[in-house]
């Protein structure tokens, strides 16, 4: 049975203007029509008409980069080491489907434990559950150098971990013909580090040219697009001239380094929001403060740079969060990265919509059917209160939503307000500092002085 929906104003993603009297035709899970209400085909007796004359339509929002594994993690041990892989596919499925309900219609996870988020994308595409579409890669793969070989030697990369320690270009290619044999949509190469972490301070690449080089051409020869982690010149630079499809962050890459990513065609994903979140909401008292926000405000003066003069040049940009962490929930700010892109990179409300939407649809494991509102695409539509192309931070209030389609159905699934967190699935640190006799007595004299004042 066919939907007609009117819409208020129309955004498809095909041009950066909102048209008025509109009309959408849903047949079964595609668009049939989309166009002029006055052109639109007449409702058969018994064909359901939804009015939305008063409101914004827009394609479902994509956010190519959501950790399903994650968990709103506190700490690295929180991602790599508790909670059975089992425990995080179930706890994973209840993220995506929070991460639906924000708008959020598809979305890509570049980076898992075991085959958490590619069986959530299964169970999801079976119809077992409702959930977003989801595109997954497997477990990213790591050198000394790069994300995840976080702990000492000694311990190594536990094989519950987001990533695989790959130490060479074979081991690399072996590690991708086994994720390709296991049904990855997509490789992730974690390139280098992070600037906070003290194994890999100085944001070196962990693979040299010919290593990654190797490895992505095996990729691209088994059909899987690269996804890479490189914030640093080098990683960025060494990535690009291998062709990858997918840099995400990229923030301190030199000019030289973006002409190459614009010789090389590949995308960029900035995933400014763990920055902004981390800078905005970080207090005294987290454990990573001061050092991780001021590390992040750096990073965001050397990214809203470069990446301006990547919009300038041409580049592809695409729109990822990195949520998963406890200061990147799952559902709450993925539309922030929007107003990121507004407000640091000069991209327009409208452009900005169209990169979390056309272009992050052209990278997904559905590329060609979603993503825009056309005729024959499927029927992922976000019906909005407000108008997000005068200001996109409207996006970011869950309260405007007022119905998401999902291949043609209305999403009716609630999360539970009662979901919780279990002990048994984080790391637990127990005091924030050490309490000798010398601590003590300042902190007492501490008080005493507070309270005399
Ligand atoms: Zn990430």
């Amino acid at each position: 049975m066919r939907k007609h929906i009117r819409c208020g104003r129309l955004f498809t993603g095909l041009s950066d203007k909102a048209e008025r009297d509109q009309t959408i035709v849903i047949n079964d899970e595609r668009i049939d029509y989309v166009g002029p209400t006055a052109g639109a085909p007449k409702a058969a007796p018994g064909e359901q008409m939804i009015d939305h004359s008063k409101h914004f339509v827009l394609p479902g929002l994509i956010d190519v980069h959501v950790h399903l594994a994650y968990g709103n993690c506190k700490t690295e041990e929180d991602i790599d080491l508790y909670a059975p892989v089992e425990f995080r596919a179930l706890r994973g499925l209840e993220a995506a489907q929070r991460v639906l309900k924000a708008g959020f219609t598809s979305i890509c996870d570049p980076a898992t434990s075991g085959l958490v988020s590619p069986s959530i994308r299964d169970a999801i595409e079976a119809n077992l559950f409702v959930g977003p579409r989801v595109s997954a890669s497997g477990p990213q793969i790591t050198n000394r150098q790069g994300l995840t070989d976080w702990y000492p030697t000694w311990i190594g990369v536990p094989s519950t971990a987001i990533g695989v320690l790959c130490k060479d270009a074979a081991e690399g290619i072996a590690e991708i013909r086994k994720e390709v044999k296991d049904g990855v949509d997509f490789i992730k190469v974690a390139m280098d580090g992070d600037s906070m972490n003290p194994t890999s301070s100085t944001l070196t690449a962990g693979y040299n040219q010919e290593e990654i080089t190797a490895m992505v051409r095996e990729a691209h020869r088994l059909g899987k697009k690269v996804v890479v982690h490189a914030r640093g010149d080098e990683a960025t630079l060494y990535s690009a001239r291998a062709g990858v499809d997918v840099i995400l962050h990229a923030s301190y890459m030199t000019e030289r380094t973006l002409e190459e990513v614009v010789k090389s065609g590949a995308m960029l994903c900035p995933s400014y929001l763990l920055l902004v979140n981390n800078i905005d909401f970080t207090r005294p008292g987290d454990g990573a403060y001061p050092a991780f926000p001021d590390a992040h405000k750096r990073e965001l003066e050397a990214g809203a740079k470069i990446h301006t003069l990547g919009r300038k040049a041409g580049v592809k940009y695409l729109v990822g969060t990195d949520s998963g962490f406890a200061i990147t929930p799952y559902g709450e700010w993925h539309a922030r990265e929007l107003e990121t892109f507004v407000k640091y990179f000069g991209f327009s409300p409208a452009e900005a919509i169209k990169c979390a939407t056309v272009n992050n649809g052209s990278f997904v494991r559905h590329a060609g059917h979603v993503g825009s509102l056309e005729k024959g695409r499927f029927a992922d539509i976000l019906v909005f209160d407000g108008d997000p192309l005068a200001d996109i931070s409207q996006l970011q209030d869950r309260t405007r939503i007022r119905e998401i389609f999902l291949g043609g159905d209305t999403v009716t699934h609630e999360v539970n307000p009662k979901a919780h967190r279990l002990r048994s699935e984080f790391s637990y640190q127990m005091w924030n500092e050490v309490y000798s006799q010398e601590r003590i007595a300042e902190l007492k004299r501490q008080s005493t002085r507070q309270a005399a004042e």
